[in-house]
Formats: C-alpha cells, structure tokens, sequence
C-alpha cells in the first residue's frame, strides 16, 4: 500500500444536538458530526476506521462541483417570491395547502405530504419565476390527484400550458 494512505486524515468537528457520530465529506472536507460528550481520541477512532470510506468519498469529492452555501437571505428571498406565487396559484385552482415550508431538500424541487403540507426546495431560489411557479402549481395539483396520471398533468397544463418546457429546463426527474 501507499505510504500516502497512512497519513492520519484530517477532519473538521462540530459538536450539536445529535445522538451519533455522522462523517460526511463537503467540499472536499471531512466533517465529523458528534455529541459533545465524545472524546476527540473515540473520534480519531472511528475516522480511522471508516477510512477507506472516507478516501473514497473525498476521491469523488474531487470530481464533483463545490456546493453552493444558502444563507438566510436565500430563504428570505425566496420567502418573499412565493408569498406572491402562492395566493396567485391557490385563487386560479383553488387547491389550498395546510402547511407550506422551504427546506433544503436533495433530490427534489417540492414535495406534497398526504396532510397537504408543502415543502420547496430552497435551491429554487436561484431559479427563474417561471421555474419557481411551476414547481408551486406541480406540488398544488398533487393536492388533488397524489400521482403522476394524465389526470394530475392535464390539471398541470390547464393553468400552465407550456409547462413541459419548463419541467425540461428544471429537469425535473420525477
Ligand atoms: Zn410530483
């Protein structure tokens, strides 16, 4: 083996209301998440177990582009788009949502629960209105029809005739 490999890895911690240890790589870094009560000698412990985990992830890591930070502002902005595009939709279909949050989510742009809450991804923020009206109009038709039938997308182009260009744009792989 490499002499490389033996060098200790380099890690970041952040201690925080969390029950386990959790290691996740970003941009490039090692982060070790732990309860405050762990030793920094059982963190070195179990950094070096996971060793060849952590390797191979921060070698991907190298191929992948670094990710964007949101802040506050980011959520405040696009608080402020979808306090109109929200009413807006909701009078023209008059589907109405519980519960309406923004989160940071990974693998889709919004999501609909069965209690009718919504969920957008704050990653919209860096998208165009027409972007964010579609995924708003997307997640209100799940309202009413929670698949993906012609019926949910024929309810979908009655308020947004050119949508199949924007879902393209969005990439919307759902
Ligand atoms: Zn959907």
């Amino acid at each position: 083996m490499n002499a490389i490999n033996y060098e200790k890895i380099k890690y970041h911690i952040e201690y925080g209301k969390v029950n386990n240890l959790y290691i996740h790589i970003k941009n490039g870094e090692v982060i070790v998440k732990a309860p405050r009560f762990i030793t920094k000698k059982y963190i070195d412990k179990i950094v070096e177990q996971k060793r060849n985990w952590i390797l191979k992830k921060l070698e991907e890591s190298k191929n992948k582009p670094e990710e964007r930070e949101y802040t506050k502002t980011d959520i405040e902005n696009l608080k402020t788009k979808l306090e109109y595009i929200f009413p807006e939709l909701i009078k023209q279909t008059n589907l109405v949502p519980n519960k309406i949050r923004i989160r940071n989510i990974k693998y889709a742009w919004g999501s609909c629960s069965s209690n009718k809450n919504i969920t957008i991804n704050l990653k919209l923020v860096d998208k165009s209105e027409e972007e964010i009206k579609y995924v708003v109009l997307h997640e209100l038709c799940h309202l009413k029809y929670m698949n993906h039938s012609d019926k949910f997308w024929n309810l979908v182009e009655k308020y947004m005739p050119n949508y199949k260009e924007i879902r393209k744009q969005l990439k919307y792989n759902r």
